[in-house]
């Protein structure tokens, strides 16, 4: 059995947890809870409120108000500033309580908590990164076009009010990557965290009250997709929707968008390659790519680069190394130091995974290593052994669908073309990584690559860098200048100086 994590649980404090709305923590009015099942042991961790539409409303009227009337979205530069930055402080302050949290969420280990995507540290530079573009959100002052003495200027102001909706695999990074911006362009805010990892992000909002943040700036609503999101993506008093997660309901929010016309942010998932020539470190290629599909988080992540596309003289190198890192994997409690990956975040995706090995096997490409559920001590959480396929070739499903799990495709290529092509023939286009030492050829494939972020010789993600994808991995940007404006409206100011004005 793995280790329960009870004995974590209680030693941080952790109880049942609560809504908040208007700047006070509460039950949900029909007093329903969602009980929370940690996917390596199957024990019941806490519980939390399932927000039906009436909490919804509650929360929405309540960030509405804070926006019409409030001091927020008013307030001096140097106040938003210093919020932000204490809030920042504050995260670096509890930053080992929040990843406890985390992994009793998603079960992401402690012994990845250096991490970017799961880290504290990263989640306290979001803050500070974005306390930075308070004073520096500004408009233009546009020569006059058909001359005269008048004056053309643009301003930013805040969108209004922001639905911002959470997935589970990093749920600290990925509700700061949408409340920073947001709080720093001047908007209120009702955050939704997925059922499935709703502790660390309570926590958060908890700091962030702290850090001074007036009532009804920051409203948290938690419940599963329906009830509580379907309440919040339809509110018409929500302004834009900013959303992290499946196509699937990245595609249910563009069309509650269209009802009001809400401003929409979408980041949605991918299938990214790494491209891997043949004058390539292919050591560290493999280990890193092989890394970023297995460790961690297991594969469940959205910028896994899960297709290898490798030169053929390299492939069984390649594969060598790939498959050393697969056997390196260690499973088990997320409080365990010796544990370095985390399982599957329920059953429904265990199965949806084991289900997609299989089509890949069935289509024909040659499993390596992997390919099976954890058993035995694992059995009672929802492991899946690091899977390494190879002679996979584009078109089979292992290739097309985002499995979100530890599963790699090496696919062979024979030239810097028939890469590109394959590297392209995706629906997706969130990231890729191109592995060689040639950099007249680094950039040529930077170039011709279509995704919203190309690695060369590695990959990571920084908070002041644009993320977002091309294609059908979303809308919109995080982090940079793009992340801060769309949580702007733009406004034209028409300055004629006639005489008459003078
Ligand atoms: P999901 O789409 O199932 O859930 C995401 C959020 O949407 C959850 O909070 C969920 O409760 C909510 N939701 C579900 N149904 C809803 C509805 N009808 N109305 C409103 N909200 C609803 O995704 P997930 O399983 O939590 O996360 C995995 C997906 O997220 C993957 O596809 C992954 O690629 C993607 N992802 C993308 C990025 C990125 O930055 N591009 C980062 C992490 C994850």
């Amino acid at each position: 059995m793995v280790a329960s994590i009870k004995p974590h649980r209680d030693a941080i404090g952790l109880t049942d947890g609560l809504l908040l709305i208007d700047g006070s923590w509460g039950p949900a009015a029909e007093g329903q809870a969602w009980s929370h099942v940690h996917p390596a042991t199957g024990e019941e961790v806490a519980s939390f409120p399932i927000a039906d539409a009436a909490d919804v409303d509650r929360a929405v009227r309540a960030a509405r108000r804070a926006f019409d009337e409030g001091p927020w979205p008013r307030a001096r530069a140097t106040e938003r500033i210093r919020v932000l930055r204490r809030i920042a402080d504050l995260v670096r302050e509890r930053g080992d309580e929040l990843l406890r949290l985390q992994a009793l969420d998603n079960s992401v280990p402690l012994s990845f908590g250096s991490v970017y995507a799961t880290s504290s540290a990263f989640v306290a530079d979001v803050f500070d990164h974005h306390a930075g573009w308070v004073d520096k959100l500004a408009g233009e002052t546009l020569p006059p076009y058909q001359g005269g003495d008048h004056m053309v200027l643009t301003l930013r102001e805040p969108v209004g009010v922001v639905g911002a909706i959470i997935p589970w695999n990093a749920p600290l990074l990925l509700f700061a990557q949408k409340a920073a911006p947001a709080l720093a362009a001047g908007c209120t805010i009702v955050a939704k965290p997925s059922e499935y990892a709703t502790f660390a992000v309570l926590r958060l909002a908890a700091l962030m009250e702290e850090a001074g943040l007036p009532a009804g700036v920051l409203n948290v609503v938690t419940g599963p997709g329906e009830p509580t999101g379907d309440a919040l993506i339809s509110h018409p008093m929500v302004d834009k929707l900013s959303f992290t997660g499946s196509r699937a309901v990245g595609r249910k929010i563009i069309a509650a968008s269209a009802d009001g016309f809400k401003r929409v942010s979408l980041e949605l998932g991918g299938k990214s390659p790494a491209l891997v020539f043949a004058d390539a470190d292919v050591a560290s290629a493999a280990a890193i790519t092989m890394g970023t599909v297995t460790l961690g988080l297991s594969g469940q992540v959205c910028l896994a680069q899960t297709r290898a596309l490798v030169h053929r003289d390299v492939a069984d190198e390649f594969l060598g190394t790939a498959e050393m890192i697969g056997g390196m994997v260690s499973y088990g409690s997320p409080f365990d130091p010796a544990v370095s990956a985390s399982p599957l975040i329920n059953t429904r995706q265990m199965e949806r995974v084991l289900r997609l090995i299989g089509e890949g096997q069935a289509e024909g490409a040659r499993l390596v290593c992997g390919g099976t559920r954890g058993e035995g001590d694992l059995a009672s959480g929802n492991f899946v052994a690091p899977t390494l396929f190879t002679d996979v070739s584009n078109d089979m499903s292992i290739a097309r669908e985002e499995i979100f799990g530890p599963v790699l495709s090496v696919i062979p290529f024979g030239d810097e073309d028939e890469a590109v092509r394959i590297a392209n023939a995706t629906e997706y286009g969130l990231a890729a990584t191109v592995w060689t030492s040639d950099i007249k050829r680094a950039i040529r494939m930077t170039k011709a690559i279509r995704a919203g972020t190309v690695g060369i010789n590695g990959y990571q993600l920084e908070p002041h860098a644009a993320f977002g994808g091309f294609r059908q991995s979303g809308l919109g940007r995080e982090g940079g200048r793009p992340a801060i404006e769309s949580y702007t409206e733009l406004k034209t100011v028409l300055l004629p100086f006639t005489d008459e004005m003078m």
